[in-house]
């Protein structure tokens, strides 16, 4: 029996979850899909970030530094995300970007294999990989002699050998939203030898992530988009408990020194996680950052990320399950998995032409989802992401019915949606 707007709406009412959305100043008429590429504001920002400035800058000037705490928020905000992804406190800190933090483990984790095992030259990763952690890995080989292997995910488990440096692997696809197996991946390249860096960007917030369980080696992640840090929010950055009496890493500023200030001429890294940071933290954004982190937290006594993970895998079946009736024969093909296991927080189609286009008329409407392009190997994608903090089941009743009429109308056709922005 296929579902109507009626069974959505009754999930609405049933859902345990659904207060969580008054943490959000949503605007009105829009469905916000694309909180895996910035997340919305959290409503207690604008005030805490108001406070931030008039108070602790404005009035407290520098002695905010330890008055307002603001020394210590990398570290208090890193153990409020390790909350979400299985780490520890003190295993975790908010820092830099994701590329700066992808840079910063993978040179650890190759200076860890260099003292060992001398023939480990490979850095394993997936072809469709988000490309600054491509174009990362690319500057980190040659610096180190090494090689980057990009292959297709499901022939990577049989590339693990015993040439194999790093697998560095981003846990949710951002194109095909493909959720890798953490634990039996991690496994794998441990039993080869090699260690494991996941990247958290589409995972943190949005999917069940057990860093220590998996015993995973490093991990970083992205603060804007399911942790609703704000554009361009500081990233984050982990290393499992056992490296961290070894971890070189090579941007050794004076926030990872053991005693920033005493002003030694002479660098002495921070025990544990500390020495991942290098210069001084970027408070507002780390501020709004937390705002973010709180709203994510607030799931919590309501059943935390397993409650999150649930409603989210409820949203992308009934999603994929709308469009497949509700707009057959319009060309849409499915890209996302459609086993729970395998899926992260999104859905993803393709379509041989107008994937673009479609996207624009969609944001027009008020559907705001968006574009990435293909290449020969890759198909084009429009991208639905799925936050279940602030998206209501309705929602997705009404989103298909905007995407069933721009192209039953065939609305995207019109020139007003053919030109390409900056960002898509
Ligand atoms: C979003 C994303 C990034 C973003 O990196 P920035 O340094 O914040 O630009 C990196 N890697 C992956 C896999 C992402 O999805």
């Amino acid at each position: 029996m296929s579902l109507t707007r009626d069974d959505l709406v009754a999930m609405d009412a049933a859902d345990p979850l659904k207060r969580l959305r008054e943490q959000f100043a949503l605007p009105d008429g829009t469905i916000y899909l694309d909180g895996n590429s910035l997340g919305a504001l959290p409503k207690a920002t604008a005030a805490r970030l108001h406070r931030a400035v008039t108070d602790e800058w404005g009035r407290g000037l520098i002695g905010s530094w330890n008055h307002a705490g603001w020394i210590e928020l990398p570290r208090r905000v890193g153990d409020k995300i390790a909350r979400l992804v299985g780490a520890a406190p003190g295993e975790l800190v908010a820092a830099d970007s994701t590329s700066v933090n992808l840079y910063k483990v993978l040179a650890a984790a190759l200076a860890i294999q260099r003292n060992g095992r001398s023939e480990r030259r490979v850095i394993l990763s997936e072809r469709s990989n988000f490309p600054t952690d491509l174009y990362i890995a690319q500057s980190l080989a040659l610096q180190h002699g090494c090689e980057l292997r990009a292959l297709c995910a499901e022939d990577i488990p049989a590339a693990i050998d015993a040439h194999t440096a790093v697998l560095m692997l981003t846990h949710v696809n951002y194109r095909t939203g493909r959720l890798h197996d953490m634990a039996s991946l991690t496994r794998l390249a441990h039993d080869a030898g090699a260690l494991a860096i996941w990247d958290l960007a589409h995972s943190a917030g949005a999917v069940s992530v057990d860093l220590n369980g998996a015993q995973a080696d490093f991990a970083i992640g992205c603060g804007y988009k399911y942790l609703n840090g704000g554009p361009g929010a500081p990233a984050f950055v982990w290393a499992h408990a056992r490296h961290a009496a070894r971890l070189e890493q090579p941007l050794t500023g004076w926030m990872g020194h053991a005693t920033p200030f005493t002003f030694s001429p002479h660098y002495e890294p921070a025990p544990g996680i500390t020495r991942f940071l290098c210069g001084t933290p970027a408070v507002l954004a780390m501020l709004a950052l937390e705002c973010g982190v709180d709203t994510v937290l607030a799931a919590e006594p309501l059943g935390g990320m397993a409650a999150l993970r649930g409603k989210s895998l409820a949203m992308t079946r009934v999603f994929a399950e709308l469009v497949e009736s509700r707009c057959a024969g319009h060309g849409l093909e499915l890209v996302s998995p459609r086993d729970d296991a395998l899926r992260g927080s999104q859905v993803c189609l393709t379509r041989a032409e107008g994937g673009h286009a479609i996207v624009q008329a969609l944001i027009a409407r008020g559907v705001v989802g968006d574009f990435r392009a293909g290449d020969p190997q890759v198909s084009d994608i429009l991208r639905f992401g799925f936050t279940p903090l602030y998206l209501r089941f309705a929602d997705l009743w009404d989103a298909v019915e905007h995407l069933r009429a721009v192209l039953e109308r065939g609305e995207w056709r019109e020139a007003r949606f053919q030109h390409r922005a900056a960002v898509t």
